[in-house]
């Protein structure tokens, strides 16, 4: 009897799973549920799309026809609501039910709100889909004013949306600095010359307390805990994400903040594995839970995932160094690994755009930022995969060429 694999998300962590399960195991039954309108797109180019810098068509990865030629049932414009894990049988918004062998969980995050007053007004963004890209560049294209909330990876995305259509932009941040926990002020500094030159000018130990609205519930203002007021006929919100885990509640699955799960992509419940944005893992190079939101970390956990959903034992585990870049400026900029995390850092600025920090924990290196210089990104991700023990190296590793096989051994290899 064939086995059945039933897929929730068609994001790159539901849609990796789904084409490695039936690379794996030709007979097997394959169901993904997807409650987006459209099948597989890049996530990472709807920032181009709402920048006016790429039309729709290049963004879309998979059309139906892809499923159907793979003879994967795709469920589009469908919830899931409920999982029972006794019966293996999830049910959707329309009220039908998907009995499974093997289930897997890739439903990523939501935007989080900002816990304002009418945060939920018109014309606040928040960015996650295609359709929300869609609205992101529609608005933008008229808007003259923009504020921008959330000093993150994503935060910069809609300021560069508001640079790239033209908006006189204020970018609100908590603190002194773009990206705190991985940037010191020194590698922040590159950055906010780079927006100021766009246009977008950061407001530093900022943030929003309310957004005033005008008669029809659209926003115009949002104004600071300062009590300063920034005009805003578009605002752009990116605080972080909740992760969609409503449908697994009372299932027995564990979660907390996010579904956890081993380094075979299994949860705590027979037959139910997770993959993507959503997991909290277990990094067998950390030694310890890690959470990551990329794209290639997605697409690794659901092959990952697939492949011990379809050999029913652990045979495939995840070790990945994740990285993540961004395309904004005239530089180069890429983060890798867990760069918030760590007990020591090491930086070095080596010209106006070139700036390089590395995060350390228990001796290892674990992740960091480059900006301006990525040539040495392998050597760097190279280190962290072989759990070398460098924290005591600080200054070779901060040399423009890293020569790895060159660093000295680790003491307890000596
Ligand atoms: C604008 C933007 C720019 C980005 N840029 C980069 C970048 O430069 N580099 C990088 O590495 N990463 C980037 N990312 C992050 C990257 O896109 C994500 O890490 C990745 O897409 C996560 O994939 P996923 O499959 O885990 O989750 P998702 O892509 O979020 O897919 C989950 C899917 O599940 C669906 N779903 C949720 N709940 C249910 C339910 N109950 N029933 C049915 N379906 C459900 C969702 O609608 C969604 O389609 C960016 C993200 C965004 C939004």
């Amino acid at each position: 009897m064939s086995t059945s694999h039933v897929i929730v998300g068609d994001g790159i962590a539901g849609s990796s799973a789904a084409e490695t399960i039936r690379e794996e195991d030709p007979d097997a039954d394959v169901t993904v549920i997807t409650d987006e309108g459209e099948a597989l797109y890049n996530r990472i180019l709807i920032k181009e799309f709402a920048k006016g810098k790429l039309p729709e068509a290049p963004i879309s990865i998979h059309e139906p026809e892809w499923y159907d030629e793979r003879d994967i049932d795709l469920q589009l414009n469908t919830h899931v609501d409920r999982v029972d894990t006794d019966s293996q049988t999830v049910h959707t918004h329309t009220g039908a039910s998907y009995d499974y062998d093997k289930l897997l969980v890739a439903t990523g995050g939501t935007p989080a709100q900002l816990p304002v007053e009418n945060s939920d007004a018109e014309g606040i963004h928040h960015f996650w889909t295609f359709q929300d890209a869609r609205e992101i560049k529609e608005h933008a294209d008229t808007a003259e004013t923009g504020v921008i909330v959330g000093a993150g990876l994503l935060g910069i995305d809609l300021a560069a949306v508001c640079a790239a259509q033209g908006m006189d932009a204020k970018y609100l941040m908590r603190g002194n600095r773009w990206w705190r926990y991985a940037l010191s002020l020194d590698g922040a500094e590159i950055i906010h010359d780079a927006l100021a030159e766009k246009g977008v000018e950061p407001v530093f130990d900022s943030g929003v307390d309310h957004f005033e609205v005008d008669d029809d519930g659209h926003v115009e203002a949002a104004v600071d805990p300062n009590g300063e007021r920034f005009d805003a006929e578009w605002v752009g919100v990116a605080i972080g994400l909740d992760f969609n885990t409503e449908w697994l509640h009372g299932s027995g699955i564990e979660c907390d903040d996010g579904v956890v799960v081993d380094e075979h992509m299994r949860t705590n419940v027979d037959n139910v594995y997770a993959a993507g944005d959503i997991t909290q893992f277990y990094d067998t190079i950390l030694g310890e839970r890690a959470q990551n939101g990329a794209w290639g970390s997605a697409k690794e956990q659901g092959a990952v995932a697939a492949k011990n959903m379809v050999a029913d034992e652990p045979v495939e585990s995840f070790r990945w160094v994740s990285s993540y870049s961004i395309t904004h400026f005239d530089f180069p900029f890429l983060s890798f690994g867990h760069p918030t995390i760590g007990d020591e850092t090491a930086e070095r600025k080596y010209s106006d755009t070139e700036w390089r920090r590395l995060a350390f924990k228990n001796g290892q290196l674990v992740g960091g930022v480059l900006i301006g210089d990525l040539s040495q990104q392998s050597a760097l991700k190279r280190i962290i995969r072989e759990e070398r023990q460098v924290a005591d190296q600080k200054e070779q590793l901060l040399e423009p060429e890293i020569d790895v096989d060159n660093l000295e051994a680790p003491p307890q290899a000596k």
